[in-house]
């Protein structure tokens, strides 16, 4: 089983590693929020252990991104505080369990046991916006009964936009779910994609679907 570290103290890291890797299930380690995002994000993990203090983006926002995104890997937290606040905000937050510091080991290991022989959650429904379906699972993409032959980054975008019907997305929004960092300079990276999608998702269609917000961003709805 692969499982993900992200903690910032270093020795506490390396020390679950340790005894993760005398389990056999192979572990890598994010020393911070931002790092342990992107690699939730693109690698199938079956648990996160995930720390709440840490740099660049906290624990809570790491887990909110996630589950926002569909991403339902199972997040063990790790937190050094113990007020139940924090507890019941990382579970509401979509975390399947929690550990507070210090902790003993055994105890870790048995939650990280009990969350892999629990499996994945089933897996995202697909997502529909009038006639235009998304499949997070195959990565189908079909309007009207079509399908849509998408890149990789295309896709991405589409299911971001899909994810949040009716939101207007800044291009800021956009970059950092679906690039995961900021165009400051070159912003117009994201007008681009959006064009192409356009041409793949609205053209031939009476029905437009992606929007435009002057000065804002970009909305997927089904009203005008
Ligand atoms: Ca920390």
């Amino acid at each position: 089983m692969r499982v993900l570290v992200v903690e910032d103290e270093e020795k506490v890291a390396s020390f679950i590693r340790k005894g993760l890797e005398e389990e056999h299930h192979a572990v890598d380690v994010a020393l911070d929020g931002e790092e342990g995002l992107t690699m939730a994000q693109f690698s199938p993990y079956d648990v996160v252990v995930l720390d709440l203090m840490l740099p660049k983006l906290d624990g809570y926002r790491v887990l909110q991104r996630l589950r926002s995104e569909g991403v339902e890997t199972p997040v063990l937290i790790l937190t050094a505080r113990d007020g139940v606040g924090d507890k019941v905000r990382g579970l509401d937050l979509g975390a399947d369990d929690y550990l507070t510091k210090p902790f003993a080991f055994e105890e870790l290991l048995a939650r990280v046991r009990a969350l892999l022989r629990r499996g994945k959650p089933q897996r995202s429904p697909i997502l529909k916006v009038a006639d235009l379906t998304l499949d997070p699972a195959t990565r189908r993409v079909s309007r009207g009964g079509g399908p849509i032959e998408l890149t990789a980054k295309e896709f991405s975008l589409l299911e971001y936009m899909m994810r949040h019907p009716g939101q207007v997305l800044t291009r800021t929004m956009i970059s950092e779910h679906v690039w995961d960092q900021s165009f400051d300079s070159y912003t117009n990276v994201i007008d681009v994609y959006v064009n192409y999608l356009r041409k793949k998702v609205d053209q031939g269609f009476d029905l437009k679907l992606i929007h435009t917000v002057r000065g804002v961003g970009y909305v997927l709805r089904e009203e005008p």
